[in-house]
C-alpha cells in the first residue's frame, strides 16, 4: 500500500521547527532531527536515540525517511567501486567511487535514465524515469564517503555530476543537493572540489552563472563540429555550438571559473585534423582545458576509441596552441563503472 507519510527529509529546519512547536513541543526538537537527518544520515527514527521513545512513534506515525538502500556494490580489480543503489519507489541508479593515490572522487547520478539521447552512451537508451529529489542525490555521496573511509581510510574528496542523467535538466535538485553537500549541517565539503558535468545546455550554464555559483563546470563537448556533434548528441540540433559558446563565455565573464571540456575521440567521427582545429578554435572563447577521455565501447557498434596516433596529434595541437590538456585513463571498465557505461546492468 502506497504510503501517505511526507518524506522527512523534504522539509527544511525551520518547518521541522515549526513541526514540533505545533505539536507541543520545542523547537529546538527540530534541530536534534535535522542534525540526525543530515549530519548522521540516520536511516531510521529509531536510532534517534536523544528523542523520547513518544516523539520517535509520534515521528513514525507522520513521516517517512526515503533513504537509498545500496543494493549491490561491486569492486573492479583497479579498486574502482561501482553501487547499485535501489530508491524508496524501487528504481535503481548507479554511483561510482574513482580512488587515485591522493583523491577519492564520487560520480554520482542526476536522473533515473537520461532525457537526453547520446548515441554513445548506455544510459541514453534506458528512457528518463524521473529526476532524483536532492537528498537522493546527497545519500549517494554519503554512501561513497563511507565506503572511502571503510576501503581507503580517508574521507571523500571530490564529487563529479557525470553519472546517470543530464543534472541541469534536474537543475533546482541538483544545486539543493550541492548545497546540503558543502553547508557544514551535511558534509562540510568546498564547493572546488564538486564539477558538475553538463552535456551543455545553454541557458541552464547561464542561469548557474547568474546564481553565482561555486563548484566548477566540465562540458562533454566531444566536437567542435555542429554537424559531427549533431550526429553524435542529437539535442545540439537545438542547442547549437554557436549558443553554446555564448553561454559558456557568459559562464566565465560572471564567475572567471574556468572551463573542462571532456573529449573522447572516436574513429572515423571526430578523428581528422579539422576536429582538432575545430577544438582548438572553440577553446579560444574562454579560458579552458580539454580532457581527452578514453572510450568504452558500450557494444560492437558505431563507437570506436581513435588510435593512439589519432590521440597524440589532439594532444600536440592542442599544447602547441598553449591549451591545458590531459590523458584521462578510464576506471573500472571490468564492472561496466567507466564514463558512459552506467545502465543498471548490476541492477534488478
Ligand atoms: S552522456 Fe550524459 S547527457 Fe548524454 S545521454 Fe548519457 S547521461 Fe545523458
Amino acid at each position: 500500500m502506497e504510503s501517505k507519510k511526507r518524506d522527512i527529509r523534504a522539509l527544511t529546519r525551520e518547518q521541522l521547527r515549526d513541526f514540533f512547536v505545533s505539536h507541543g513541543d520545542k523547537a529546538f526538537r527540530g534541530n536534534q532531527v535535522y542534525e540526525w537527518l543530515w549530519q548522521k544520515s540516520a536511516h531510521s527514527f529509531d536510532v534517534m536515540t536523544n528523542l523520547s521513545k513518544a516523539t520517535r512513534d509520534m515521528l513514525e506515525e507522520n513521516f517517512v525517511i526515503n533513504h537509498i538502500q545500496v543494493d549491490q556494490m561491486q569492486r573492479s580489480s583497479d579498486g574502482t567501486i561501482k553501487n547499485a543503489v535501489r530508491l524508496h519507489d524501487d528504481l535503481v541508479v548507479e554511483s561510482v567511487l574513482i580512488p587515485t593515490k591522493t583523491r577519492t572522487t564520487a560520480c554520482v547520478s542526476s536522473q533515473v535514465g537520461c532525457s537526453l539521447d547520446c548515441k554513445f552512451c548506455a544510459t541514453a537508451r534506458l528512457k528518463r524515469m524521473r529526476n532524483l529529489n536532492p537528498d537522493e542525490i546527497y545519500d549517494q555521496v554519503v554512501a561513497i564517503d563511507n565506503e572511502s573511509r571503510l576501503y581507503f581510510d580517508r574521507p571523500l574528496s571530490n564529487i563529479v555530476f557525470m553519472g546517470m542523467g543530464e543534472p541541469l535538466m534536474n537543475y533546482n535538485n541538483v544545486l539543493k543537493a550541492i548545497e546540503k553537500i558543502t553547508s557544514p549541517e551535511g558534509l562540510g565539503m568546498s564547493p572546488k572540489r564538486i564539477t558538475v558535468s553538463t552535456s551543455g545546455v545553454p541557458k541552464l550554464i547561464k542561469k548557474m552563472a547568474d546564481d553565482a555559483v561555486k563548484f566548477k563546470l566540465a562540458v562533454s563537448l566531444h566536437s567542435a563540429v555542429d554537424e559531427t556533434r549533431t550526429s553524435i548528441m542529437p539535442f545540439n540540433a537545438t542547442f547549437t555550438l554557436a549558443d553554446l559558446r555564448e553561454a559558456l563565455v557568459y559562464w566565465y565573464q560572471k564567475t572567471k571559473s574556468r572551463i573542462t571540456y571532456e573529449y573522447v575521440v572516436w574513429e572515423g567521427i571526430n578523428d581528422q585534423r579539422k576536429d582538432v582545429d575545430a577544438l582548438v578554435e572553440f577553446c579560444r572563447f574562454a579560458p579552458s582545458k580539454v580532457n581527452l577521455i578514453e572510450y568504452n565501447p558500450i557494444d560492437d557498434g558505431d563507437f570506436q576509441q581513435a588510435s593512439n596516433k589519432t590521440i597524440e596529434m589532439y594532444v600536440e595541437t592542442l599544447e602547441k596552441n598553449g591549451i591545458t590538456v590531459t590523458v584521462r585513463r578510464s576506471r573500472g571498465k571490468d564492472i561496466d563503472a567507466a564514463c558512459g557505461q552506467l545502465a543498471n546492468k548490476s541492477g534488478s
